[in-house]
């Protein structure tokens, strides 16, 4: 076997490790590349028209217009929008808790896909911004978990579009699991829990904050505040999923 056929093999081999020839979801045979089957692509819920313009929360009805959710008229956001895909439901939430809690990281791959469709999204395409901005995690977290996933997702949908990933922000307090908080419980938890790193990386700029999923939408309008309060000229932000 020559060098050039053994080097191949070698590279199939640790491809397939990476992006194993299988569905991630129910493990039937699927082509390399290729990481959900027909059947499961098929449950994956998709964010259609109507939903809120400010928080893609999707409603029923025939409302034709731009709209604003009641939930967001009521309440002072420092994002425009934050722009999602699909439901955080089934195989796209699986492969979030997956991916975050179980070290399954070959499913950044599909998760990537997933978030790029937002790009393609006219509250995000429509305007150019200068950088991607993950949300962070605290060190201690960080330690535990070994990456941060919302920076992983920042650098492959980066590299898709060639807009830079920039670390502006930092968590300065772990804040306890969130989960069972309401909206202002979950703000005031918050408070605090997020500081700019590059304030003048930060100045005037046009930002997408990036993250894994948007529940209450409370992380996000907390790294908001602040970037916006350290004199960015607009935050957007775009997540995998939306609750
Ligand atoms: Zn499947
Ligand atoms: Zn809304």
């Amino acid at each position: 076997m020559s060098v050039a056929t053994a080097a191949r093999r070698i590279f199939r081999a640790l491809g397939t490790l990476c992006f194993p020839p299988y569905c991630a979801a129910c493990k039937s045979a699927t082509g390399p590349g290729i990481h959900l089957c027909a059947g499961c692509a098929e449950t994956v819920r998709h964010i259609v028209p109507p939903f809120c313009e400010r928080c893609s929360q999707p409603f029923d009805g025939a409302i034709t217009q731009a709209f604003t959710c009641p939930n967001c008229a009521d309440r002072d956001v420092h994002f425009e929008c934050a722009v999602a895909a699909f439901r955080s439901h089934g195989v796209v939430r699986d492969f979030i808790h997956d991916f975050k809690y179980n070290g399954q990281r070959h499913l950044l791959r599909p998760l990537a896909d997933w978030l790029a469709h937002t790009l393609d999204d006219p509250r995000i395409s429509s305007r150019p911004f200068d950088a991607f901005v993950p949300v962070p995690l605290h060190h201690i977290r960080f330690r535990e978990r070994e990456f941060n996933q919302a920076a992983e997702l920042a650098t492959l949908v980066s590299q898709r579009c060639g807009v830079p990933v920039l670390h502006a922000l930092k968590r300065t307090r772990h804040t306890s699991t969130q989960t069972k908080l309401d909206r202002a419980e979950r703000m005031e938890n918050l408070r605090g829990a997020f500081l700019v790193r590059h304030i003048a990386g930060v100045k005037e700029r046009h930002l997408v904050l990036v993250d894994d999923v948007f529940t209450t939408g409370s992380t996000v309008e907390e790294c908001s505040r602040v970037l916006m309060r350290a004199g960015a000229a607009s935050v957007r932000v775009i997540t995998v999923a939306r609750g």
